[in-house]
C-alpha cells in the first residue's frame, strides 16, 4: 500500500537484543544443564555433580573437579563470545571441546541469575562470583573450596515471562528430558562419575542419577540400564567408509524395547551427544522387519575426523551437518540391514531367557 509511510529502522537496545537471543541458545531446562555439564566436561573434570531444587524450577547448580577458572578470567568469564576454546575460525574444523562459541553463560546471566565458585590448583583459596544481567561481574569474594567450579542458575527464565509461566507449568516434563540427556552422558562419558541430586518440597535429596565413572560403556549401559537390558544388546561395530566408524550396542532382534519410539536411543558423534532423527528412523524401520512389536534401544558413536562434519548448525549444538550424510546413511542402513537379516543365524534363540 504507496499510502503507508516507511517506518523508520532502529537499531534494537543492546540489553534486548541480549535478551532475545539468549533465549534461543538456552530452549529449556536440559539444554541449560546440557551447556554447564560440557563446560565441566571441557574442564577435564572426572567427577560432575548437578544438583537441582524443585526439579530445577527453583535453582540447579554444576559441581566439579576440574581445572577450575583463572582469577584473570572472572571479568570477561559470562561475556557474549568470550571463550578459551578457540580463537580463530579455521579452529571449528580441528575442535576437541563441546563449546566454542562462548555464549552459555552469558546466556544464562540474561535468563536466571549466575553465580560461580571455582579453584585453580594455583590459588589457595576459591572465589564466589556474581553476575548481571548483562553478564558483567556484580560481586566478588573468598571462600572455601577445592580445586574446580561450581555454576548456579538460580530462577532460570524469569526474564522471559512466556517461557517462565510454561517452565513451571511443564517442569515435570522438563525434569524428565533432563534425566533423558543426562542418561547420554552417562553413557558415553569415560572415566567421569555423573550424580545427579534433587531436593523437592520438604524431602531430603534424592539420588536420581549415579555412575561410577567407568571406562568402558559396557559398564556405563549396565549402570544407567540395568544388567537386563545390557544382556539384550549386541555390540556395534560398523566401517561406514575409509574415515568413519560406528560403535556402540543396538538391540538384538527379539529383545527390543517396548517403549516408545526412540526414547531409548542415544546418537553420538565423537562422544558428543547429538539429534539424529533421520538414523532414528531408519534403525526403527530396519528394527520392525525383525521385530514388529517393540522399538530397538540404540546407542552409536560416529567416530569420525573433526573436519568431516559441522556442529555450528544450530544455537543448542544438537543437529549435526556432515559433509557426506548420503552416502554416510547407505552404508549404514546396508550394515544395519545385514544385522536383522534373517539368515544371520547368530541370533537363533540364544542362552539369553
Ligand atoms: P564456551 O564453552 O563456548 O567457551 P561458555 O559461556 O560456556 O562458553 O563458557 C565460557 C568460558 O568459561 C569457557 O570458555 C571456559 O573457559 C570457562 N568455563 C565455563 N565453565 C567452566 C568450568 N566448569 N570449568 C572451567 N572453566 C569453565
Ligand atoms: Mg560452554
Amino acid at each position: 500500500d504507496a499510502t503507508v509511510a516507511s517506518p523508520a529502522i532502529k537499531p534494537i537496545n543492546k540489553s534486548v537484543v541480549h535478551r532475545i537471543c539468549s533465549g534461543q541458545v538456552i530452549l529449556d531446562l536440559s539444554s541449560a544443564v546440557k551447556e554447564l555439564v560440557e563446560n565441566s566436561l571441557d574442564a577435564g573434570s572426572t567427577s560432575i555433580e548437578i544438583s537441582l531444587k524443585e526439579y530445577g524450577e527453583e535453582s540447579f547448580k554444576v559441581i566439579d573437579n576440574g581445572c577450575g577458572i583463572s582469577p584473570k578470567n572472572f571479568k570477561v568469564l559470562a561475556l557474549k563470545h568470550h571463550t578459551s576454546k578457540i580463537a580463530d575460525f579455521p579452529d571449528l574444523q580441528s575442535l576437541t571441546t563441546f563449546g566454542f562459541r562462548g555464549e552459555a553463560l552469558s546466556s544464562l546471566c540474561a535468563l536466571g541469575n549466575l553465580t560461580v565458585e571455582t579453584r585453580t590448583k594455583n590459588e589457595p583459596v576459591a572465589t564466589h562470583l556474581t553476575f548481571d544481567r548483562s553478564g558483567l561481574m556484580a560481586c566478588e569474594r573468598k571462600t572455601a573450596r577445592q580445586v574446580g567450579t561450581t555454576v548456579m542458575i538460580e530462577k532460570l527464565f524469569s526474564s522471559l515471562p512466556v517461557r517462565s509461566k510454561e517452565f513451571s507449568r511443564n517442569i515435570r516434563r522438563e525434569y524428565g528430558k533432563l534425566i533423558s540427556l543426562l542418561n547420554a552422558y552417562a553413557l558415553i562419558a569415560k572415566g567421569v562419575r555423573l550424580v545427579c541430586t534433587n531436593t523437592a518440597g520438604k524431602n531430603i535429596k534424592s539420588v536420581v542419577l549415579k555412575t561410577q565413572g567407568s571406562n568402558s560403556i559396557k559398564d556405563n549401559i549396565i549402570t544407567v540400564f540395568g544388567m537386563n537390558t545390557f544382556t539384550c544388546l549386541e555390540p556395534l561395530s560398523i566401517c561406514v567408509s575409509d574415515s568413519c566408524i560406528v560403535e556402540g550396542f543396538i538391540s538384538k532382534p527379539g529383545y527390543g524395547s517396548g517403549r516408545n519410539l526412540g526414547d531409548r536411543q542415544f546418537f553420538f558423534v565423537n562422544g558428543r551427544p547429538v539429534d539424529m532423527p533421520k538414523l532414528s528412523k531408519l534403525v526403527n524401520e530396519i528394527y520392525k522387519s525383525a521385530n514388529s512389536r517393540q522399538f530397538p534401544i540404540a546407542i552409536m558413536n560416529f567416530i569420525v575426523p573433526t573436519r568431516a562434519y559441522d556442529v555450528n548448525v544450530t544455537p543448542d549444538k544438537r543437529k549435526i551437518f556432515f559433509s557426506d550424510e548420503d552416502s554416510l546413511m547407505h552404508s549404514l542402513r546396508e550394515a544395519i540391514e545385514i544385522i536383522y537379516s534373517p539368515s544371520d543365524c547368530s541370533y537363533s534363540t540364544n542362552g539369553f531367557e
